[in-house]
């Protein structure tokens, strides 16, 4: 039986980015706020920062990171004119460092729950009515806590799809979360499913010395991205010796004695493949699954997302979802943020926006890939007059001297009006060169804009400048288009 109750203004449910930031913007507007989460970390103590922080970008960047430098180490920094004894891995070094990053930003919110007043409840809730939550604590599950609000988000994101044909054991065959925690590289990994998540991972690895091979259903490699971009990095992972096969669909991946035996189908029939381990990487499904009672009447679509309105207002009034979990935009960590300042401001009654055509993407492998805006092809798909700037990142001083010359930076600007109308780049930095087209199109900047606006020099940056002007058939450092 209920023992307590409690009423607050705002009840979130979900402490990853969206649910985090959504509490402390509410916070910040003076809202009595409770964030409920039930995520435990490697340490068995909660949690907070949901899969982001705890089992996705943060520890994949991390690794990455490491994986990155170990792998500059091993090749050749000698050129630069720096010579290295043995460089020696010590995988499990790695993972503590990513495991105290993840520690120190998990603390770091829950300081600001504290010095923002916001109530931080261990535990999973449910909502029970339109205004009320049920909440059930790992230690004390017969005796739920009741709390009412007036408004209430749900924010509690997503979780790997399963693949029925490759059923998880945690060691051989793991999903992305797992792939986060080996304690040994190993030397033949297998990916199931190319898309963002299988490349992060793939990087992580290969740049650790695994074999990687890489199965994606698909006959098209990155459909996401621009297909110039998605060109580039297909060469780039290639060479970097990642084994990729498209078109092949994984029928079966069992362990026999410590190996994992994977069969896929392709257009020449079928095939069989012996590797270390596997990597499960398919897709993301929303964690909508007992978040509600029978009788509340929370509309989802067929695959489990919340329905939600322009406002993020789900069918119950006073009920918003955000980030993952609901219908509307990509599954992007920094989609989810931006929906929870929203809907705070909303609920203290300020009209802000969110301008979901204009939300950057990027993958984080080296190199990196970016992007924000229409791709190349769908605006020619959609019978628009394009102009297009590319730079290449081998024509710019800065990527010279520093020795990161690999990929592009392009423009896709209207030919009518100038008017950006996408940003695609693949190098190094894509990832916060991005940012710099993410202003200009919130401010409707035409490429003519950007070419006129002084970059300093010499940077990577540049590259913009220099796109800017390709546009237009001007660059200064490439020669122009006949
Ligand atoms: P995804 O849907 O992007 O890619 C999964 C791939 O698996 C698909 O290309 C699909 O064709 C393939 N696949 C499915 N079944 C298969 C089979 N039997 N055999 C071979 N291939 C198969 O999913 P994801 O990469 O897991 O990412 C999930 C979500 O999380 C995406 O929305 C992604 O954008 C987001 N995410 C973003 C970032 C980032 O922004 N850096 C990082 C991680 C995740």
């Amino acid at each position: 039986m209920p023992t307590e109750k409690e009423v607050y203004d705002v009840i979130v449910i979900g402490a990853g980015p969206a649910g985090y930031i959504a509490s402390i913007r509410c916070a910040q507007l003076g809202f009595n706020t409770v964030c409920i989460d039930d995520r435990t970390g490697k340490d068995g103590e909660p949690a907070l920062g949901g899969t982001y922080l705890n089992a996705g970008c943060i520890p994949s960047i991390s690794l990455l990171e490491t994986a990155k430098l170990y792998h500059t180490l091993c090749g050749d920094i000698a050129r630069r004119g720096i010579k290295v004894g043995s460089v020696e891995l010590d995988l499990p070094a790695m993972i503590r460092n990513k495991d105290e990053t993840v520690k120190r930003l998990t603390e770091n919110i829950a300081s600001l729950f504290c010095a923002y007043g916001i109530k931080s409840i261990h535990g999973r809730g449910r909502l029970i009515e339109r205004k009320r939550v049920e909440i059930t604590r790992p230690g004390n599950p017969d005796k739920p806590l009741i709390l009412s609000a007036e408004n209430i988000i749900l924010a509690t994101g997503s979780s790997p799809v399963h693949l029925g044909a490759a059923p998880l054991d945690g060691e051989f065959i793991v999903d992305s979360t797992q792939a986060l925690e080996f304690d040994t590289v190993p030397p033949k990994l297998g990916i199931i499913g190319a898309g963002i998540i299988g490349f992060e991972l793939g990087g992580i690895w290969n740049n650790l010395g695994s074999k990687v091979v890489l199965l994606e259903a698909q006959n098209k490699f990155l459909t996401v991205a621009d297909r110039q971009i998605a060109k580039e990095a297909f060469r780039h992972y290639t060479e970097q010796g990642m084994d990729i096969r498209l078109g092949a669909r994984v029928t079966c991946a069992k362990k026999t004695s410590k190996k994992v035996v994977v069969e896929y189908e392709d257009s020449e029939g079928k095939h069989t493949l012996r590797l270390d381990k596997v990597i499960v990487s398919v897709g993301r499904k929303p964690n909508s699954e007992n978040l509600f009672a029978q009788a509340v009447d929370l509309l989802l679509d067929e695959r489990g997302f919340v329905h939600v309105d322009e406002h993020c207002m789900t069918n119950l009034p006073g009920v918003y979802a955000i980030g993952d979990l609901a219908l509307l935009g990509p599954m992007l960590a920094h989609k989810g943020l931006e929906e929870g300042i929203y809907v705070a401001e909303r609920i203290a009654g300020r009209h802000s926006s969110i301008n979901y055509k204009i939300i950057p993407s990027v993958v984080y492998t080296y190199p990196e890939i970016a992007w924000v805006g229409q791709t190349e092809q769908s605006l020619k798909a959609l019978g628009e007059k394009i102009k297009v700037g590319v730079f290449p990142f081998s024509a710019s001083s800065r990527a010279q001297a520093i020795g990161k010359t690999a990929g592009l930076l392009k423009i896709i600007s209207s030919a009518v009006t100038d008017k950006i109308l996408g940003v695609h780049i693949i190098g190094e930095n894509a990832s916060e060169l991005i940012a710099e087209a993410v202003v200009a199109m919130e401010f409707s900047a035409s490429a003519e804009d950007l070419a006129r606006t002084i970059h300093a020099h010499p940077t990577i940056a540049e590259a913009m400048h220099e796109a800017a002007l390709a546009v237009d058939n001007r660059a200064l450092y490439i020669l122009p288009k006949k």
